[in-house]
């Protein structure tokens, strides 16, 4: 049986030195993506540093996130979507990184 699911569809892909691209419903975002601080346990933290708007020169846009890498689900992110539909599912970002995780591209 058919149910209902989103229409949006996500994906993200690795790119050299460190970027990923992430897509969604053909709109593709490139971000690069380090490590930082704060691993507690099995939670990891990346940072992911939007490459620069040419629409918004000088602008630099970073989130946090903070990820279980043991159950493999979102902990934390700066990003509004986070805030407001974090309970339910990934926001982007956390949503790039487990995916990356999940196919062992990221450590
Ligand atoms: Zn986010």
């Amino acid at each position: 049986m058919a149910t209902a699911t989103a229409t949006r569809t996500r994906s993200v892909k690795m790119l050299a030195d460190g970027a990923v691209r992430i897509t969604i419903s053909g709109r593709e975002t490139s971000y690069w993506l380090d490590r930082c601080e704060g691993d507690y346990g099995d939670y990891r933290c990346y940072r992911l540093t939007k490459h620069s708007d040419d629409s918004l020169p000088g602008k630099v846009t970073v989130y946090y996130c903070q990820v279980d890498a043991n159950n493999l689900r979102a902990v934390s992110c700066e990003c509004p979507a986070h805030a407001y539909r974090g309970h339910r599912e990934p926001c982007k970002h956390c949503g790039a990184i487990l995916a990356l995780l999940r196919a062992g591209k990221l450590s």
